[in-house]
């Protein structure tokens, strides 16, 4: 009897903090389907970008490796969903400054006759979309010589890797093994890992042989930037060493869960991932031979991959 009525006691307290929660809930759950909190290291994601993918790394190694510069999918996206009689490559163009080998500020690509008249360029559509209207800094330099790089994984794309999907917060550069690679800012380092003595894929392993660099690039923003899948015995730096940008820090290989030589290139800011291909400052290349790749579309051997998508991970 006495138990019982414990029981009850415990009942009429609890059962207000339930419905209360359960509110909360419903409301938070409401707000964020509403966008309420607005979005953050995801800007410029596109769900569901598995559709769009090989057009759209066709178009990036068409200018990215030839120092033309960087546009993201959403802004592709932005104008090709409402018109798709345009290519992704005139819309790449169309979208890049000549000069800084920036991506346009959107006001800057709607004056152009074939935009103006969109829906998309109406300032309300603008304001409401991801497509900001600043012309924005770019502290790094590449991680590769941009004209050694072919991109096979953009940030964020949704891909297949021995079977399991997943969202890639990197970038992965194909490249030859022992390609250098280089410091994309001025830092500190902050961690080097070389377990794998030989250049073999594990797929139970993780990045492979890896370093992370830190670099403060003003007083408000530090960077953590990850480069992984590195050749056996290829570290040229220590933890706690300075390093400035276009400083080689070690050598392509494919360490680890890789499907082929490649460099996983994946930037921090806070804890969450960003696009570090954003952050990257295309009129200093580091290249003599951008109109020659040294490296194409001829990929170095790499495993039968059985239908795997190649030099991932
Ligand atoms: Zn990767």
């Amino acid at each position: 009897m006495i138990k019982k009525k414990i029981k009850m006691k415990i009942i009429a307290i609890l059962a207000p903090v339930v419905l209360v929660a359960g509110f909360v809930i419903v409301i938070v759950c409401a707000l964020v389907s509403l966008d309420f909190f607005g979005t953050n290291e995801t800007d410029g994601y596109v769900e569901e970008n598995e559709a769009y993918a090989e057009d759209y790394k066709a178009v990036l190694n068409q200018n990215i490796k030839y120092g033309k510069g960087y546009v993201s999918l959403s802004r592709i996206l932005y104008f090709y969903l409402e018109n798709d009689s345009l290519t992704f490559k005139e819309i790449y163009t169309d979208n890049l400054d000549k000069e800084t080998k920036k991506q346009l500020p959107i006001s800057e690509v709607c004056i152009l006759p074939k935009y103006k008249s969109m829906t998309a360029c109406k300032t309300d559509e603008i304001l409401d979309s991801s497509q900001s209207d600043e012309d924005v800094n770019k502290p790094f330099t590449a991680p590769l010589k941009i004209s050694n790089m072919n991109v096979t994984s953009f940030f964020m794309e949704e891909r297949t890797v021995y079977g399991k999907a997943d969202v890639h917060h990197a970038w992965d550069l194909s490249s030859p093994n022992n390609t250098p690679v280089y410091a994309t800012c001025d830092g500190e380092v902050t961690s080097v890992s070389f377990p794998y003595s030989q250049n073999i894929i594990d797929t139970s392993g993780g990045g492979g042989n890896q370093i992370k660099i830190k670099c403060e690039v003003d007083e408000d923003t530090t960077y953590e930037v990850w480069y992984a899948h590195l050749y056996p015995n290829s570290s040229k730096v220590k933890v706690g060493d300075k390093v400035k940008s276009w400083q080689q820090i070690a050598e392509v290989g494919t360490t680890g869960y890789s499907t082929g030589p490649h460099l996983h290139y994946q930037v921090s800011k806070d804890g969450n991932t960003v696009d570090g291909m954003s952050l990257i400052d295309f009129t200093d290349t580091n290249s003599e031979t951008i109109t020659k790749p040294y490296f194409d579309n001829n990929l170095s051997p790499y495993p039968n991959l059985n239908g795997y998508t190649p030099y991932g991970n």
